[in-house]
């Protein structure tokens, strides 16, 4: 998972990495607000999960309130590079006097953690890195090793940081390190680390993190409360959201069949189906969802797919494709038989079984008799039922 700037500025202050004075803001009540805390001169600086926000006009300095919120004004609506703003970060402006890059990342061809860093930081470090090569140092940390205070400062020193900042970028790098570990990153980059102040006063010039660049190993949300301090109360899909608390692995699309089977595999085969079946009966007919629900098939399972596909008001039907393993297709039919009637009802489904006791089970569904229940022999079968079905309820909801 990438965090925004400001989440991950949230984890460099946690480690007491020296950054600017910042509020997030997501309209101009908020902006004038934030204005009030940072100060003036400020940045007003777009939050999107994307570099190059500065080339793209994300980035503007405001010296006013008014400048503050027309920036806010002109960047809350854009999209970068196709990803919507998802608000703003106020941040105190500083007097940039010189500009570091810095990067810890995982390297899985060397199994072990890569420095990458230059003095001539700012930009994007892969055009720092096309133009000047020589001026990009790339260092290791080896996991087995410990990376303690001397080791930052030997990397500091070979890395190119001017001799006045060695000890403040030696203290910074190990916060990183730290920072890395404790949250099971894969990256942490700060570019640009700054250096800041007055240029005629010495004792007020200082190392300061202007901005950050976190991504987390999603195989490890489950030691961190699934980072759910990081998810994005804007932008987090309701349904996808609700299907995550159940584990269960759910995708949105915005098509009219509910999706449901078990296997990675058989479920995107049955988004083709679905797709391929819209096509050929000219309706434009689509899958509305992506969900797998897995090895165990249980009642409860099934019951909680169905809720969950079923609360999504495009869904015009339902296709549920089950491949009878350890879970046998006889116990799926009960599962969707109770679910169903538990909730007093459904919109069409149509059931395709295979492997074991598929024949029963279908049976099962059959003599149940309802009408909302349909069973299938094949995959096309019953992405082609499935099709039709929806393709007619979206007629007869457009004809009234
Ligand atoms: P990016 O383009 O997405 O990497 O966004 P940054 O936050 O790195 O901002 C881009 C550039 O804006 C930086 O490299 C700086 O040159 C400039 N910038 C950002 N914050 C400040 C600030 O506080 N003061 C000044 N003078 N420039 C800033
Ligand atoms: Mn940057």
């Amino acid at each position: 998972m990438d965090l925004y700037e400001y989440q991950a500025r949230t984890l460099l202050e946690e480690q007491g990495i020296p950054t600017p004075k910042a509020v997030f803001a997501q309209n101009s009540h908020e902006v004038a607000e934030a204005v009030e805390t940072v100060g003036l001169p400020c940045v007003i600086k777009a939050q999107v999960k994307i570099g190059h926000r500065g080339q793209a006009g994300g980035v503007k300095l405001a010296k006013t309130l008014d400048e503050a919120i027309l920036a806010s004004e002109a960047i809350l609506p854009m999209s970068i590079h196709g990803h919507k703003v998802s608000g703003v970060l106020v941040a105190e402006a500083k007097n940039i006097l010189h500009e570091y890059y810095v990067s810890i990342s995982v390297d899985r061809s060397s199994r072990d953690y890569d420095v990458l860093a230059t003095a001539a930081g700012g930009t994007e470090v892969e055009e720092i890195a096309r133009e000047h090569p020589e001026s990009v140092k790339r260092l290791h940390i080896n996991a087995l090793d410990e990376f303690d205070i001397e080791a930052a400062t030997r990397m500091a020193e070979s890395i190119g940081f001017y001799h006045a900042d060695v000890d403040q970028a030696a203290q910074i790098l190990l916060k990183m390190w730290r920072c890395f570990k404790e949250n099971d990153a894969t990256l942490v980059e700060i570019n640009p680390l700054a250096k800041i102040g007055d240029p005629d006063d010495e004792s007020s010039k200082t190392l300061c993190a202007l901005d950050a660049k976190i991504s987390l190993d999603d195989n490890a949300a489950f030691r961190h409360d699934g980072w759910k301090r990081f998810e994005d109360a804007v932008q987090a899909d309701p349904f996808e959201q609700r299907a995550r608390e159940y584990g269960l692995h759910y995708v949105h699309l915005d098509g009219e069949v509910g999706v449901i089977g078990n296997g990675a595999g058989l479920v995107m085969s049955s988004l083709d189906a679905v797709s391929g079946a819209g096509e050929e009966q000219g309706t434009g007919i689509k899958p509305a969802n992506f969900l797998d629900i897995g090895g165990g098939a249980s009642a409860q399972v099934m019951a909680t797919s169905l809720d969950i596909v079923l609360s999504d008001p495009q869904v015009e039907s339902v296709f549920i494709n089950v491949y009878g393993g350890l879970t046998s297709c006889e116990q799926v039919a009960e599962g969707i038989l109770e679910a169903v009637a538990a909730r007093g009802g459904s919109k069409p489904l149509v059931v395709r079984f295979d492997g074991n006791a598929a024949d029963e089970g279908l049976s099962t569904l059959a003599k149940a008799n309802n009408p909302n229940v349909h069973v299938a022999q094949t995959m096309e079968e019953a992405a082609s039922q499935a099709a039709r079905i929806a393709a007619e309820a979206v007629q007869s909801k457009e004809a009234r």
